[in-house]
């Protein structure tokens, strides 16, 4: 059968086609995207049941079978990339360029393509004459996939690809204000896997959520979302002793020392903070700049910030857009608003239009802000950037440490090994070297302290959807 590859044709397979279900609105313009569907615990039965039922045949396939079909879900996304591109445009707010909406697409083409190519030969563990022991590496049973509305698809495929890869099959739930992008890129991977490998069930995170993480034939859940919801997650699973990978909420520390050229990083900084209009788990949300280069990293980075054009994604040349809901909209609101009110200046944006339809909140700098600033402690995942000066490198690497989370972190400076120290003591599951929040399909990813445990990607993600077994003998 001929497939018609058009933005109405993946519309078409995703909407609701009954009352059971909810509007989604374009986050920048308020108009309707299309309708998604509300399913019931009895849809969640039924798809875990059917994803049970599919999972030892999976299994039974060849790795390289399974590898095979990886690579073949890839080329039906390059396929389906600019029906997918449009729909996460008009349903997240992401502009379709920069590292946006067609970037993102991208990334799940890399990341399957990942999970196809990285080898996971058994590792013999003794061989020494008396004792033989290896390590095998067994699919798990059913993962639940329960992802955030940030980076709807790729965060997603983050989670499938090594799932399936591994024998796994898959029951996906979206985040709900982002409920058709989850929908798309399942049903486009589903144009090529075998039926009931992967299931989306969509609803509400507090029952179809709730109930996934607490099901007894879920062996596994992959989660990326906030630590509120991670804390629930381990509560539901505890009776199952359900494996959990936990991608949760970080507010990622910069360290700028005094040896860097303000102007010459003034770009890494800003995407390490804005990207997706600092709707990223991993972007860099407060900013330490050493006192003697403190005015000239603000004055670049002012300049750098006013040039990026914020505004409705499907219009070409905007490389910032709007929140993606409205309570993260107020969130910001909030944020800034009791940031300018204790004293701290705002040197760009800060002045967001109440009356507008869409959630546009401006390219926020906030300078001489108190480090124990609720903009600066709390995650508040929007386009506002906190820059706090120090005097001392012990005083920044102090402040940078003394949160809940470690997510990621970043330390900026002309000289690698002094960085390189720095970073060796700053508490995080990554720490970047001049640049902040970039990620890649072979390097693991993954969060200190209450920014969660696992991680994901390479060989480690592998290892992470699978049970370890020692054949001995
Ligand atoms: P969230 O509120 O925690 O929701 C995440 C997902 O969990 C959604 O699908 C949600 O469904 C579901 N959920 C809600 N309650 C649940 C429950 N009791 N049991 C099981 N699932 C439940 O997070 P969000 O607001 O979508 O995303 C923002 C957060 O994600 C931020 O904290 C951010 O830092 C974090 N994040 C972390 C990473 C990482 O890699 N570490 C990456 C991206 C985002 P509903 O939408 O239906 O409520
Ligand atoms: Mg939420």
């Amino acid at each position: 059968m001929s497939e018609t590859i058009s933005y109405e044709s993946l519309l078409a397979r995703i909407q609701a086609r009954d009352e059971h279900s909810h509007d989604v609105l374009d986050p920048a313009t308020g108009d309707l995207v299309g309708r998604a569907p509300v399913q019931d615990l009895d849809a969640l039965e039924r798809a875990i049941e059917r994803a049970r039922a599919a999972q030892p045949g999976w299994a039974a396939l060849t790795d390289q079978a399974r590898r095979d079909h990886l690579h073949r879900a890839a080329d039906a996304v390059e396929r389906w990339a600019e029906p997918l591109a449009e729909l996460l445009s008009r349903e997240q707010g992401k502009p379709l360029d920069g590292l946006n909406a067609r970037f993102e697409v991208g990334g799940c083409v890399a990341w399957l393509r990942a999970a196809a190519e990285t080898p996971l030969p058994t590792e013999v563990l003794v061989d020494d004459g008396a004792t033989y022991a290896e390590m095998q590496y067994r699919p798990i049973g059913v993962v639940g996939a329960i992802t955030p509305w940030n980076w709807p698809m790729m965060i997603a495929i983050w989670q499938i690809a090594p799932s399936l890869r591994m024998g796994n099959t898959v029951v996906a739930k979206p985040a709900q204000s982002t409920d058709l992008s989850g929908l798309a890129i399942a049903a486009v991977l589903n144009t090529t896997l075998p039926a009931d490998v992967l299931t989306v069930v969509t609803g509400p995170g507090r029952s179809i959520g709730q109930a996934l993480s607490s099901h007894p034939s879920i062996g596994k859940i992959m989660f990326t979302g906030s630590t509120e919801v991670g804390r629930q997650i381990i509560e539901a699973s505890a009776d199952n002793i359900t494996r959990l990978t936990l991608e949760l909420g970080g507010n990622d520390a910069g360290i700028v020392l005094p040896d860097v050229d303000p102007a010459a990083i003034a770009e890494g900084l800003f995407w390490g903070a804005f990207i997706n209009t600092g709707q990223t788990c991993a972007a860099l949300k407060r900013l330490y700049v050493h006192d003697s280069v403190y005015d000239a990293v603000v004055e670049n980075l002012i300049a750098f910030a006013a040039s990026v054009p914020m505004g409705i994604g499907l219009q070409e040349g905007n490389l910032l857009g709007p929140l993606q809901n409205r309570k993260q909209y107020e969130t910001v609101v909030a944020l800034v608003a009791a940031a300018k009110e204790s004293g701290a200046q705002i040197v760009l944006g800060g002045d967001p239009d109440d009356a507008a339809v869409g959630h546009f909140y401006p390219t926020t700098l906030v300078t001489d802000i108190d480090p124990h600033n609720a903009l600066v402690v709390e995650e508040q995942f929007g386009p506002a950037l906190p820059i706090i000066r120090y005097s001392e490198v012990e005083e920044a690497i102090r402040l940078a440490n003394e949160l809940d989370f470690g997510l990621g972190a970043s330390v900026w400076s002309s000289d690698r090994a002094k960085a390189q120290q720095i970073a060796g003591r700053l508490e995080a599951g990554t720490v970047w070297l001049n640049s902040h929040g970039g990620l890649h399909p072979m390097v693991p990813f993954g969060g200190a302290k209450q920014s969660g445990y696992g991680r994901e990607f390479g060989v480690e993600g592998l290892k992470a959807v699978s049970e370890a077994q020692v054949i001995v003998g």
